[in-house]
Formats: structure tokens, sequence, C-alpha cells
């Protein structure tokens, strides 16, 4: 790991003016007392927070956006640095990091984008648009141009706004059959929801196949879908034209990131429908070169990772909260790991509400008041029930949070 506490802004202009400053006698007064007291990077985050009056808390949730999703590595914190002290021309950069992106992940091209939804804007206008620098300009109308999108009924979920912004029209279905039936000439690109995987009658591979037969490209939107890594190439393995996903989240990437993989035409149109072109759909969804090195940072890392040693650690922070309130009366508590979406281990923690007259919200209340504030995975308010995502807390945290739900437990306990 580099030693990054060298690359503090402070530190930073201090030591070009040393450079610079050329007489020993000088630069030695300075560095002996004169110049201010440099603080540390963390104290620098403490700061800005308390400075506007607000509680940072211990992330026993997961990758919610809402709760600012990740924190991010060291290296990709500095690799971010280093990118805002250089110019670069937008479009090289581009090029070079979804290259690079591109490599690491075994797919044919990549994109960043400003996050996992701004990539299903720029991939529906690909695929309505192409490179075509009219309808670029035109949509979202979409007179003229293709201008309709198959969906499983059951894959109509909370960000499919990100599509409908191109102007398109959702065309639901629910079977095979239907989707080869809904493809005609008005049809720009079948969307998948990869989180929707078990509430839909077509299979992935299926849905794949069906682009493939034909030629109407195929989105899949993975965007909390890694862990597991190889998810990083499965879907462009299994045939999928285009795979978007989160930079902020399981990625450990910036928050306002994104990546789009897949098929090298339909990736350069995407760009196209993005910025830095001004008249196009997706300008408005900008990624800055700090946001484009670091997910590139963040995907090396990723990649190179022991990925079975971090999913040992979660599984030892999950043991640590189930052991704490084992003795509790009428507690139970267990690991277990989501399906789909957030596949890692969380612990879940069940009681009596006649022996713990207490539901999910009132301990998740309890567990904000307190200090310091903690923060539980969202849930249905009115349950006997309580889950901890442990992947996003940092090194100790565990304890204090399984200490704090034993402590509030035991004392509402009959
Ligand atoms: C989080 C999420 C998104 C949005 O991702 P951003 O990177 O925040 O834009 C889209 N789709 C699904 C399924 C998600 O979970």
């Amino acid at each position: 790991m580099p030693h990054t506490t060298s690359y503090t802004p402070q530190n930073w202009s201090r030591r070009r003016f040393l450079a610079s400053a050329g007489t020993a006698p000088v630069a030695g007064l300075l560095a002996t007392g004169c110049a201010p007291p440099e603080p540390a990077p963390a104290e620098v985050a403490e700061d800005i927070y308390a400075r506007l009056g607000l509680r940072t808390f211990i992330n026993a949730a997961g990758t919610y956006t809402a709760l600012t999703a990740s924190l991010l590595p060291e290296e990709v914190r500095s690799a971010m640095d280093a990118a805002s002290r250089q110019y670069v021309a937008l479009a090289e950069l581009h090029a070079a990091a979804g290259g690079r992106i591109a490599e690491l992940v075994g797919a044919e091209a990549a994109l960043v984008s400003s996050g996992a939804a701004a990539a299903l804007t720029q991939a529906t206008a690909a695929c309505v648009c192409g490179s075509d620098q009219d309808a670029i300009r035109q949509v979202p109308d979409t007179t003229g141009l293709k201008s309709q999108v198959v969906i499983q009924r059951s894959h109509r979920f909370g960000y499919d706004h990100a599509i409908r912004n191109v102007g398109i029209e959702l065309v639901e279905v629910e079977t095979r059959a239907e989707l080869e039936d809904a493809v005609n000439d008005d049809t720009a690109m079948l969307f998948y929801l990869n989180a929707a995987t078990n509430q839909g009658q077509i299979s992935r591979e299926e849905f794949a196949e069906v682009g493939q037969a034909t030629g109407i490209p195929t989105l899949i939107d993975a965007a909390a879908d890694v862990p597991p890594a190889d998810n990083l190439r499965a879907f462009t393995r299994m045939g999928f034209s285009l795979v978007a996903f989160s930079g902020g989240k399981g990625l450990r990437g910036p928050q306002c990131s994104g990546l789009l993989l897949g098929r090298r035409d339909l990736i350069d149109a995407a760009y196209l429908n993005g910025s830095p072109h001004g008249n196009s759909i997706a300008r408005i969804a900008k990624v800055g070169k700090e946001e484009i090195v670091g997910l590139m940072r963040a995907v090396e890392l990723y990649v190179e990772k022991d990925h079975d040693a971090e999913w040992a650690d979660w599984e030892a922070r999950v043991q640590t909260i189930v052991d704490a309130v084992a003795g509790i009366p009428s507690v139970e508590a267990e690991q277990f790991v989501p399906e789909l979406a957030n596949v890692v281990p969380h612990a879940g923690i069940t009681w009596d509400p006649e022996r713990i007259p207490m539901m999910r919200s009132d301990v998740a209340q309890a567990l904000r008041d307190g200090e310091p504030r903690i923060e539980p995975r969202p849930g249905p308010a009115d349950a006997p029930r309580l889950d901890i995502g442990v992947w996003m807390m940092q090194p100790g945290d565990h304890e204090v949070v399984a200490a704090r739900i034993a402590e509030i437990l035991s004392a509402a306990a009959a």
C-alpha cells in the first residue's frame, strides 16, 4: 500500500513550497514550528460532519445508498486524490480506464458511469439511438426510433425509471413464449433484473438466449450482485449484451460510480449518449476523472482480493453477534446469506415479543439513539426481528454492535 499520509493537500503545498524555498535555514525554520500543524486525514473527516451538526454511525446495514453505501479502501482514496491533481482529456481517460476494466473482468468493453442507474439509462439509449447523432439529440422523443423495451412483469422495480428516461415503453411479459412474441421491429432492448431472478418464469440463460436468437440486445441489472466476484464475468459469458453494476456497493468504488460492461459497439454508443457529450440524455449523469480512476482502482483491488479470507472474516463478525445474544430469554440468532443481491453473511436475530416487548423499529431506534450511533439493516418495522449486515463495518465495529444489541434486548427481556 502506498504511503498515503504524504498526499494531504496541506502536505502537498508545503512540500512544494519547501522544494522551491532553496535555503536550508528557511526550510528548517518552517519545518520546526512556524507552519501550522497538519491535521490527520481522519480528523478532517470527523470534523466535516461534526461541523454540519451530523452524527456519523456504524454501518450495520450494508450497501444502502441512503446510508452512503460503502467506504473507500485507502488505495482507492489515494488514487482519486492523485487523479484530482492533474488535467487529462476525459475522452482518453474514459477509453483507457474502460479498456483496463474490460481486461480485468474479461469483457469486450466497459464504460464507467455515475452509478448503476445511469448505466441503465446509457445502455437503453445505446440500444435506442446507437451512435446516430440525430437520434441521440432527439430522445426522450422516440418518434421514428425503436421505442420498446421488454421486461418480465415481476422484474418491474424501483429503478426502472432509469430505463423509462429514454422515452421508451416497457412491454411486460411473463413466459418465454410471450417474450418471443413481444419482439418486433420496435423492440430496442430486453431487460432482466438479476435480483428478481427467482420471481420470474424466464431464467437468465433463456433470456440471454432469446436475445441472441432474435438479435435484440439484452441488458441485465446486477447492481448489488458482487460478491460473488465471478458475477463480473458470468453474465457477459452467459450471453447478455450489457451488464450494469454499482461502483459504490460491493466493489467499494466511489459512491457516484457505476459500471457498464459488454459489447464493444453498444459500449461505444452508451458513451456517445452521455457525458462529456453535451446534447445527450445521460449528460446529467456526468462522471469525473476522480470517479473514473477510483472505480478502475476499486475493480483492480476487487479482482486481486482474497475473497475466501474476506468471507471468513464476515462470518466471524456474524458469530460474535450471534454469541453475544445467545443467552437472552427467547432470543434466537443465526447467520443467513441472501440468495440474490448482497450475497454475504448477515446476522438474523428474532425473539418472542411476549418476552421482549419490542419490534424491529424500537430496537433500531435504540441503536440509532445510542453512542456511537448504529444503523441496522432495514426491514419490516413491525416484526420481532433484527437483521445486521457486517460487511460494511470498520474493524472492531462488530464487537460494539454485538454488545449494544445484547444490552438493548437484555434490558427489555422479561
Ligand atoms: C443500487 C441499485 C441500483 C442503483 O445503483 P446506483 O449505483 O446507486 O445508481 C440499480 N439497480 C439495483 C438492482 C440496485 O440494487
